[in-house]
């Protein structure tokens, strides 16, 4: 036990072993938040005072869950693979699982990812004549998941509006239809499990009981069902319960667009009665100037609930910041730095390049690409994801439940098998009619609609049939030829990386059924109760047939099953390519939690980083300052920060002022690798004859196309032009972005960065050059 502990500071050795009450551990980023957590867990288990059983464990991520019982292997003998660790949708997916029938589901249910669940909306507006001008999917899908993050079901919505009704109304129908489906959305798996808890006492109990020690990470970033979910849990006010131990940071919160809650921490406080509360200050991760500025941003937060962060590691190097003419340009220089971080003996997978906005990764990966640089986007297009794997997916949900009709829509005709639009309409006619699924409505149909569509049925039903004795991995080949969508991407012209895809598709279902536990051989679709007939141990507990879920997924659900649940669960992580030596890219979101030798935080404009969309609710610039905090305490020894005079964005070029966050980090931590030219200057500044010469200057003469573009808008004789500085004695200093109208008319589209964008008339407007 001794060396578990002994590399632990007071603080830290305090809090792994607090006596069994409630605690709240409030740190900042890098002070061990995450290693006390697993520490605690190696502990609690080590001095015998819980079994394995004992213990639920939440992350944020799959991946963290994984970290979490890789480390706990090393630091215990003990096996963990049925230990409750996991995000909360891991977690309710088992208990879920566990008990279907008390939560009204099918054993087969399938989880809908956000695109199906888009597609399922769309179809739904459809099917009741919804003009989705009025109502628009998205919008709908928006309300639908916020009331049940907020844990109410259509009827318990509050509805004044017209609007509002008729989502509510629509919220109802859409349960309705999942309900038929047996499919469940994401924030569903977290309702469904907490109506199942609150309903039922004796279940209710029974966990409560067993669960002697909750641990959650990232708890800033709970939102109130989840809190209410880890309420019901420890059992508040009922007898039995168990300790929470909650570690967070309310710097930290960046999710609160998802409906995360950081008052859950003070109100924790609260309900629990929680006599413990640790701070711990001492920072392990990164070098003095990279936590100098982290304290200094974030210092422009109000509301903080107050922490510092201190290092023994020393100053440290410099935050290197540029400025780059393009983002092309910011994208290789990135490729030369990280070419030189290498050969000062960085791995690359120590290298992390973060941005704010998904959409900024393309023309990174691009220049990536072209440079032959191996690299990987966590939270891109994941796997699952791509078409070609969803459409293989479909077919595998549909062995498992036909009722799935995203699935069955999705492949009904493709490879295309001569089933029109016609004879889907008139299908969904008639399921609608009879209350059923599509794949039940099949044997309505008749003439030639009938018999197409009976052939798919038959389809279906023959590689069911075929596949019953294979396990999991065979099962995928079979479906993948049966289907014929191998052999519809061979005749396809880009089709060999959707063939390799595919067949990626048997190895990952060959390391499911190994790190899953599920036998070799086991047949796919056989379901716990033949696999306990089989051998497997069914646990009665308190009366209640209750299975024991220690023995993870393989007592709960069949091998296809779970591999269909693992497919929605985790496309939220990377693809498997971990040990690859690879750049890793990703969003400042996902980064949460990880840490990085070397960080290039990129695209630091205003409108991108902080977004646009943060000035338009309150308080979305110091949520916008977090997700910067976030940033920059990933790394450890080396961070870069980069922004763009232009940038395509949306199809759109952009022209940028560098982020107001760059004049709250301390100067003496930041050294400009390029000329600080003042923002935006450049037009104006130089003695470049022509647009087109400056814009050469700039991009090394690479490229002439931007430059080209800048020549033709030149502001239709208004006597300005785009790119150009400008100060307005409102507003402040700006660049315009756009100008419209010839002269004497003209109106220009300025960025004003913390002002906003504002579209003046130049006429009226009293603008300056700066
Ligand atoms: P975040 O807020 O970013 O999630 P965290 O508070 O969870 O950070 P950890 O990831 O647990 O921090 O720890 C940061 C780094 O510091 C890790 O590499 C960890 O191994 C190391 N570390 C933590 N405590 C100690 C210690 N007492 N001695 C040496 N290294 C430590
Ligand atoms: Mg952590």
């Amino acid at each position: 036990m001794q060396n578990l502990l002994q590399n632990l500071n007071p603080e830290q050795l305090a809090a792994v072993t607090l006596p069994p009450q409630s605690a709240l551990i409030l740190a900042g980023a890098g002070s061990g938040k995450t290693r006390v957590l697993t520490t605690r867990i190696a502990w609690l288990i080590q001095t015998g005072q819980v079994s394995p059983a004992g213990i639920m464990a939440v992350t944020f991520t799959n991946k963290a869950a994984k970290e979490m019982l890789t480390r706990l292997s090393a630091m215990l003998p003990v096996n963990t693979r049925g230990m409750w660790i996991g995000t909360f949708h891991g977690l309710c997916n088992r208990l879920l699982r566990t008990h279907y029938k008390d939560a009204a589901l099918p054993q087969a249910f399938q989880i809908l990812d956000s695109q199906d669940q888009l597609s399922m909306i769309k179809r739904l507006l459809k099917a009741n004549n919804v003009d989705d001008e009025k109502y628009p999917a998205k919008d709908l899908m928006y309300f639908i998941n916020n009331a049940k993050d907020q844990g109410l079901r259509a009827h318990q919505v509050e509805a004044y509006e017209p609007i509002t009704r008729k989502f509510v109304e629509l919220y109802e129908l859409y349960d309705q239809q999942c309900q038929k489906e047996g499919v469940v959305d994401f924030a569903e798996l977290l309702l469904r499990a907490y109506e199942l808890l609150s309903r039922n006492a004796p279940l209710r109990q029974h966990y409560q009981m067993r669960f002697r020690h909750i641990l959650v990470d990232e708890f800033q970033d709970t939102n109130d069902l989840q809190y209410n979910l880890l309420k019901l849990l420890a059992g508040q006010g009922e007898q039995g319960g168990g300790a929470i131990f909650a570690v967070g940071d309310d710097d930290q919160s960046i999710y609160a667009f998802r409906g995360a809650n950081v008052g859950n921490m003070m109100k924790f406080e609260q309900d629990f009665r929680v006599q413990n509360l640790i701070k711990l200050e001492q920072n392990y991760r990164s070098h003095g100037h990279i936590l100098d500025s982290a304290n200094y941003l974030i210092a422009n937060n109000s509301q903080r609930l107050g922490k510092n962060l201190r290092t023994d590691a020393g100053q440290g190097e410099q935050v290197r910041v540029y400025e780059a003419s393009k983002d092309l340009e910011e994208a290789q220089w990135i490729i030369e730095e990280t070419k030189s971080l290498m050969a000062d003996g960085v791995p690359r997978s120590e290298i992390a390049v973060l941005y704010r906005s998904n959409a900024q990764s393309r023309v990174i990966e691009h220049a990536l690409f072209a440079a032959g640089m191996p690299y990987t986007v966590y939270g891109g297009l994941r796997y699952f994801q791509r078409a070609e794997v969803k459409h293989a997916i479909a077919y595998l949900q549909l062995m498992d439940n036909p009722h799935n009709d995203s699935a069955f829509l999705r492949v009904v005709n493709f490879p295309t098998r001569g089933i029109g639009v016609r004879s889907i309409e008139q299908l969904q006619m008639a399921a609608d009619a009879y209350g059923i699924s599509l794949y039940a409505a099949v044997p309505y149909m008749t003439g030639k609609a009938g018999t197409s569509l009976g052939a798919f049925v038959k389809l279906i039903e023959g590689m069911r049939m075929e596949t019953q004795q294979l396990a999991l991995p065979e099962l995928v080949r079979v479906v993948l030829e049966r289907s014929t969508l191998l052999a519809h991407y061979q005749t396809e012209k880009e089709g060999a990386d959707r063939i390799e895809n595919l067949e990626q598709m048997v190895n990952a279902a060959t390391q499911f059924v190994q790190e899953e536990g599920f036998g070799q051989n086991a047949p796919a679709h056989l379901g716990p109760q033949a696999q306990a007939q089989a051998g497997q141990p069914v646990v009665s507990g308190d009366g209640l047939e209750i299975i024991d879920a220690d023995a993870a997924l393989a007592t709960v659900m069949s091998p296809l099953a779970a591999f269909l649940a693992h497919a929605s669960l985790e496309a939220g992580d990377a693809q498997a390519q971990a040990g690859q030596d690879a750049l890793q890219l990703m969003t400042v979101h996902s980064a949460k939690g990880l840490e990085f030798d070397a960080v290039f935080i990129t695209g630091l404009e205003e409108g991108l980083f902080p977004h646009e969309s943060s000035s338009r609710e309150d308080n979305g610039v110091d949520e916008e300052r977090r997700l910067m905090y976030v940033a920059i305490t990933r790394a450890r020894r080396r961070l870069y920060m980069s922004f763009t005079q232009q940038r395509m964005l949306h199809g759109q070029t952009r022209f940028n002022m560098k982020s107001r966050f760059f004049n709250e980090l301390p100067e003496e931590s930041l050294k400009w690798l390029s000329p600080r030219v003042q923002q935006g200057n450049w037009f104006s500044n130089r003695k470049a004859t022509t647009a087109w010469d400056d814009a050469d200057f700039r991009s090394g003469g690479t490229d002439n196309q931007i430059a080209r573009q800048i020549t033709q808008k030149s502001g239709g004789g208004s006597g300005w032009r785009i790119g150009e500085s400008v100060a307005h004695a409102k507003f402040g200093e700006g660049v315009i972005v756009n100008i419209e109208g010839g002269a004497g008319a003209a109106r220009a589209q300025i960025n004003f960065g913390a002002a906003g964008m504002k579209v003046l008339d130049l006429s009226v407007a009293k603008l300056e050059r700066v």
